[in-house]
């Protein structure tokens, strides 16, 4: 294609709302144009990058034996009656009406709609297992939409169901789908992981998640630096540690005074944070809950979750009506029930509050204080590996797609049950694979970029190779040769871009540096002279000079 012939509105400056670099890049370049908040048009060259992660993803689940769907965005509220998710989605859920006064919403997943088309068209055990995928957009009202489409409301997702008789039979599809997702990212080019994101203890790894390393990520992953452990922040489960406390010193009570961060008081008694232990008040129902962590420790809330159910922070007025002192609070009398964090257990002489105003304690030690011990807190560097292999190293990850084992969930709700080979009614097990595909544009960006601009990987570029010809419009010899090599290159199946337009060089240079387009050829006519053209990789700096006969093959070469 040539230059005239398209839109690609490329600027200098990135809007004010763009905070991360592919943000600021994806509008910069014109791949992208923001309509509204979270909503963004793509422009011709957004179009061609998405068109190709779409094929690959197309591609690699079709080998895998899925087949390809297309379900409508609106669905139906009775089908998310039926699961039960119309009252449980919050207000991610778009909701609306239409002319009937009937209650509809913008899919953002589709378990409802595969689940009804399952319990409509699977009827024997012999049709299974089936797993079926679309590349379709999804809305979800996001309460803070940002960082362009890595964040957005309505996005491009490739969401796949499977439908199985047996678990046996769903880790099978799970497994081969896990080898899909990394055949996918491995031809994206990304560098990633996939990491735990459940922490395993129902039997089986039934959940992973995919995660493209970067600075700018949101979620915190964990590995370790010995074994092949990863799993998300939130998901590193521990155990019960050996208590081997001996405890050498005789509890005091200090004045701490104002000082109530631990924080603070570490500093003031001139102890690590690692050596005081904080307590928390939660409020589950009308119950409260002291916990208490290691001072460096942080909570982790999904934990708690899992383990009592709903809960909130108590608020100040509530812990002044147990009695306790906010900012000295400790491990005694408190009254409520006490939960230890297990790296908090095995600790003696350790700071803690004095449970009396402007007092802590030091050398305190758990003898003679009841409590129970679970695992409620975040992993830091540094921690042991779970799987007992090294310790673990923390790093910031992209989430471009997720794995999860569903089992029955929607399936006994929607009635997706076929005819087991005993001839009684077996209700399906199923697993559920989504991709970001638009996001996964962003993360990409995310790894490959310089100051000049997008350094796409080939698989993905919205060309393979630009030709840069200077005074196009004014040699007739400069024209000739870049049309020339031109249909060359389009004769030869190879995407390529002719820029004809009438400016200087380095606008020409850096638009398509900004673009990312991964090859160069400058046709001038001082190269004219010596029979060469001028070859140039976006992510190498090194000019070379190739005859112009030779650049077809040249070119050809370098391609993947
Ligand atoms: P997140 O924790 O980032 O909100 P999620 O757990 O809600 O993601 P899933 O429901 O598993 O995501 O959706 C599958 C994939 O869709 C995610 O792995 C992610 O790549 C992509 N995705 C989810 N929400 C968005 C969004 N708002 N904008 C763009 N892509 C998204
Ligand atoms: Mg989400």
């Amino acid at each position: 294609m040539k230059t005239t012939n398209l839109l690609i509105p490329t600027q200098k400056e990135a809007p004010n709302d763009a905070q991360i670099i592919s943000h600021q890049l994806m509008i910069r370049s014109g791949l992208i144009s923001k309509l509204a908040s979270g909503l963004y048009s793509y422009l011709p060259m957004g179009v061609r990058v998405l068109q190709k992660v779409e094929n690959i993803i197309r591609q690699e689940m079709n080998n895998s034996g899925a087949q390809e769907v297309l379900m409508p965005v609106a669905q139906p509220a009775e089908l998310w009656q039926e699961s039960g998710r119309w009252d449980q989605y919050g207000p991610e859920l778009l909701r609306f009406n239409d002319r009937h006064n009937r209650e509809f919403c913008l899919g953002p997943t589709h378990e409802e709609v595969i689940t009804n088309l399952a319990s409509q068209y699977l009827r024997s055990y012999k049709q299974l297992p089936m797993n079926f995928y679309q590349i379709q957009t999804k809305f979800r009202d996001e309460i803070r939409p940002r960082f362009g489409v890595m964040r957005s409301r309505e996005f491009i997702m490739k969401d796949a169901y499977s439908f199985h008789l047996n678990q046996d039979s769903l880790q099978q599809t799970y497994d081969i789908m896990h080898k899909t997702y990394c055949n996918i990212f491995d031809r994206l080019g990304l560098e990633y992981r996939s990491v735990l994101a459940d922490s395993g203890s129902i039997g089986g790894d039934r959940s992973h998640e995919f995660h493209v390393l970067a600075d700018s990520g949101e979620d915190a992953i964990c590995f370790s630096d010995e074994s092949d452990y990863a799993a998300n922040i939130e998901k590193v489960a521990f155990s019960k540690q050996d208590n081997n406390c001996q405890a050498k010193s005789t509890e005091e009570q200090v004045l701490t005074k104002k000082k109530t961060s631990i924080e603070d008081v570490a500093e003031f008694l001139n102890v690590d944070k690692s050596q005081c232990v904080k307590t928390l008040i939660i409020k589950i129902g009308d119950n409260f809950k002291a916990l208490a962590l290691r001072g460096d420790h942080d909570l982790n809330e999904i934990k708690v979750n899992n383990l009592f159910g709903d809960f909130e922070f108590a608020s100040d007025d509530e812990i002044k009506s147990l009695e306790l002192k906010k900012g000295f609070i400790g491990i005694k009398g408190l009254g409520i029930d006490l939960v230890v964090d297990y790296s908090a257990s095995v600790m003696c002489d350790f700071v803690c509050g004095a449970n009396e105003w402007d007092h802590h304690l030091t050398g305190a030690n758990w003898q003679d204080i009841e409590f129970t011990e679970a695992d409620i807190r975040n992993a830091v560097e540094g921690d042991k590996s779970p799987d007992g292999k090294g310790r673990l190293v923390i790093k910031r990850g992209i989430e471009v797609g997720h794995i999860f084992q569903l089992g029955t969930k929607y399936s006994e709700a929607m009635k997706a049950n076929v005819i087991g080979e005993s001839g009684k009614a077996v209700t399906t097990t199923m697993g559920c694979y989504g991709i970001g595909v638009t996001r996964v544009i962003a993360a990409s960006i995310e790894q490959n970029y310089d100051d000049r601009g997008i350094i796409f990987p080939e698989a993905i570029a919205p060309f393979q190779i630009v030709i840069v010809p200077i005074n196009y419009n004014k040699s007739t010899r400069v024209k000739g040769l870049a049309d020339d090599l031109y249909q060359q290159f389009l004769d030869s199946g190879i995407e390529v871009l002719l820029d004809d337009r009438k400016e200087r060089a380095g606008i020409m240079f850096a638009d398509s540096e900004l673009l990312g387009i991964p090859h160069r050829m400058v046709i001038s006519d001082t190269h004219a002279d010596n029979g060469n053209v001028e070859y140039k990789a976006r992510n190498n700096a090194e000019k070379i000079d190739v005859k112009f006969d030779d650049a077809l093959a040249f070119i050809q070469s370098k391609l993947i």
